[in-house]
């Protein structure tokens, strides 16, 4: 039956073959994959330091995952390389199926502002400015218009309770707040990704936890895929899964049933 005209028949197959597997590989493609992720640093000087030795994972959309590990075992080099904040030395970063540093370096920094939301331990506010205007910074860039920001910056900023907080200087508020004004400025934007680096770090423990359980909601009850690292032992047993560091190499990679 197909022999009359194999040829066309062959094609058709093979197109809609093709553009079934094409849809299917980005619906199903995790938000976050690293293949023999590596870092060396070398500042020239006889000595090289490997901070990160061909790291592979992938994480799943809506996965809260902790990084732990001793300090200097390549957690912040990590999460700066996901983040694209610096590129790695050998390996590969895909987010939501993008290979990004296969990308010039314009599309580069258009996947960080639209697929990445950072979280710093020290907040890293502009403490000169309003909370509105630093939760509004990264749409801005984005060139969003400002009714569209403004919106979306007072609703994000009602919903994690600083919604009186608006049109104060950061520099007027306590740590536990400057830290919730960053998360809004990290979830301005939609991101596929959040990446904390210590988030609690600076914070006393009951603040602390605040912070962390906000992350958690974020999570589990709006699909937000985070990554985040942590030395509170207790706060990693929490997430979903840890990943634990050693001298640049994953050690452990632990999924938590709950
Ligand atoms: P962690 O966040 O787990 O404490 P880092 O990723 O900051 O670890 O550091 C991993 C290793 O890389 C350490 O040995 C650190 O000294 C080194 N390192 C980190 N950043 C730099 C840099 N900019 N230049 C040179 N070495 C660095
Ligand atoms: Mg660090």
């Amino acid at each position: 039956m197909f022999e009359k005209n194999p040829k066309n028949v062959n094609t058709q197959v093979i197109i809609s073959g093709k553009e079934t597997k094409n849809m299917n590989q980005k619906n199903l493609a995790p938000a976050l994959a690293v293949e023999n992720l590596s870092k060396v640093y070398d500042s020239g000087s006889a000595k090289k330091i490997i901070a990160l030795n061909k790291i592979n994972f992938s994480i799943r959309k809506g996965e809260f995952v902790s990084i732990v590990g001793p300090s200097g075992s390549g957690k912040s080099t990590l999460l700066n390389l996901i983040g694209a904040l610096d590129k790695p030395s050998y390996g590969r970063v895909f987010i939501d199926g993008n290979d990004i540093f296969s990308l010039n370096d314009s599309e580069i920094t258009k996947i960080r502002s639209t697929k990445i939301g950072f979280i710093f331990q020290s907040y890293n506010l502009i403490n000169r400015t309003t909370v509105k205007k630093n939760v509004e910074l990264p749409a801005i860039l984005l060139g969003i218009n400002k009714a569209d920001r403004s919106r979306r910056a007072e609703k994000i900023l009602n919903f994690l309770g600083l919604g009186d907080k608006i049109n104060q200087k950061t520099s007027n508020l306590s740590g536990g707040q400057q830290q919730r004004v960053a998360i809004a400025r990290a979830l301005i934007n939609n991101p596929t990704i959040i990446l904390a680096d210590e988030p609690t770090g600076n914070l006393d423990s009951k603040t602390g936890d605040e912070i962390f359980h906000l992350l958690k909601t974020l999570s589990h009850k709006f699909g937000r895929t985070i990554i985040m690292v942590t030395h509170n032992r207790e706060l990693a047993l929490q997430t979903d899964r840890s990943i634990s560091l050693k001298d640049g190499v994953v050690e452990k990679d632990e999924v938590f049933l709950k």
